[in-house]
Order: C-alpha cells, then structure tokens, then sequence
C-alpha cells in the first residue's frame, strides 16, 4: 500500500512538472499549477481573440486578471527596467528546428507570422546576449493541426531534432487543465522519462509568444511584474522585456544546455583577423 501511495505521489509530480506554461506553472513547480486550475474568465472558444487565450493561461487569478482591472501588487507594478545591453563575451549562436503542422495541405500559419515570431524573441533576447537563429523549417502531418491532450503534446517527441531547440506550430493547443480553453503556447516536457523538453506555440499565439516560452526554456518561471515578457500582465506592449535577473538566468541555461551537449551551438565565421596598421 505505501508503495501505491509513493507511485502515485511520483505520478502527480510528474504530471505537474509536465504542466509548462500552459498550464500556467512555473516549471517544477506543482503549487502554483493547481493554482492555475481556478477558472478566471469566460470560456473561450476555438476562435477566441489572442488576448482571451491568454488569460485562459494565465498562472493565477491575480495574473489573469486583465491588465486594466488588475489591483495594484505591492512592489510589482513599476515596468520591468530596461536592461543594459549584455557586454561580456558573446554567446554561442543556437539552432532552432521549427515544424509547422499542416491543414489541407498547408501549414497553420504562414512564413511571415512565424518569421515575426523568431525577429521578436530575437529581439527580446539579444539585450540578453542570447542568439537564437532558425536552421530548419519543416511540415507536420495534418494529426498535429490541434492537441487537445498531454499524450498528443508528449507524440511531439517523436519529431524532435537533436541538438537543437524544437518548436513546433500548430493552430490550436488546448489548455490540459482547462479543458474548455485554448492557449497560445507551452514549453513542453514530455511525461517519458529522458525525453527532451520543447516549445509548442500555437496560431492564437501574439508575436512575444516564442519570446516568453523560449524565457521558459531558458530557466524562467512567470513574473507578475507589469510588462515583463514572463508575465501575463501587459498593459504597455512597448517595453515588454526580460529583466537582468532573468538576463542571467537565461544566460547560465545557455552554458549548461551547450555544456550537456542538448544543445549544439552553430559554429560561425571566425571575424576577419585585424589588418595591422603600417602607418602607411
Ligand atoms: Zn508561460
């Protein structure tokens, strides 16, 4: 019987670390996810604007709340500081293998939208001295259109790269908790042991959707702070960002997923060596 108990103590565990983002938990962390079991705003269908869809992923009720009706948080409602551009020495470039699941014989969404996805969390990142770039951009059978369960979300695996940071894009993900809802995205671990975590963004998705699960993918759990690229609280789109905290998070991810080998950086040009001045 303590073994059943234990087993089953393990499987709830697991099952909350698989939560990600969409289930709107930090990652590994199993309280905040039954928090974001509290239902906090209207059912939204299939085709529910992106911002419904947001909300429906929201980490808590005090997160999910629109930003304008949002009470005051002490000490969170100042906009995240711009940070400092990243001075110390470059990062290595890192691969991203992007799979865009098909509908009628066309992908879900289009090149441009996704290519505003990747200049977006190029943007967001690069302050940060992380640099990311697409190597690959390739289609998904029709079954991935939309993913309504963890299983579906865990056959992803199946199509990862190795040595590469997977995406994958499909135009509806439904939100595992909140069965009656849709999310714009998720950094997904699948339930299999050993197996290799991904992002999987969705067409509802808004164009700092990538920005904020890669800012998942690199070691950061959700911010409440206003504006914050972590935080569902946005009520000046403009100066979304990571802070320097969450900088350095990121940064310290990058040399261990490159350390571990689950990420092979793309070796570049050497820089042209300096001409020697003659004087001349
Ligand atoms: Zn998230």
């Amino acid at each position: 019987m303590r073994h059943v108990v234990v087993a089953l103590g393990t499987v709830l565990l697991l099952l909350a670390v698989a939560a990600g983002c969409g289930a709107g938990a930090p990652v590994g962390s199993p309280t905040a996810r039954t928090s974001a079991a509290v239902p906090v705003a209207a059912p939204a269908p299939v085709a529910t604007a992106a911002a419904t869809a947001a909300a429906a992923s929201a980490p808590s009720p005090a997160a999910s709340a629109p930003a304008a009706a949002a009470p005051p948080v002490p000490g969170t409602a100042a906009p995240p500081v711009p940070s400092a551009a990243w001075t110390g020495p470059p990062l290595p470039l890192l691969p991203l293998a992007l799979a865009v699941a098909t509908a009628d014989g066309a992908g879900v969404v289009s090149d441009a939208w996704i290519d505003q996805e990747i200049s977006e969390a190029q943007r967001l990142l690069g302050p940060h001295g992380v640099r990311i770039t697409a190597v690959e951009r390739r289609s998904l059978p029709e079954r991935y259109r939309q993913l309504d369960t963890r299983a579906e979300r865990d056959e992803l695996a199946a199509h990862c790269r190795r040595g590469v940071i997977n995406v994958f894009f499909v135009a509806a993900l439904r939100n595992v908790d909140l069965p009656e809802r849709f999310i714009q995205g998720v950094r997904w671990q699948p339930q299999r042991e050993g197996q290799k975590s991904y992002v999987i963004v969705s067409s509802v998705a808004t164009p700092t959707t990538l920005a904020h699960e890669l800012g998942h993918f690199f070691g950061n759990p959700h911010s409440q702070v206003d504006n914050n690229i972590m935080s569902y609280r946005r009520s000046d789109p403009s100066v979304v960002a990571f802070d320097e905290r969450q900088g350095r998070k990121m940064r310290s991810m990058v040399q261990w997923y490159v350390r571990t080998k689950e990420i092979v950086p793309l070796s570049e040009p050497a820089a042209p060596a300096p001409v020697p001045d003659n004087g001349t």
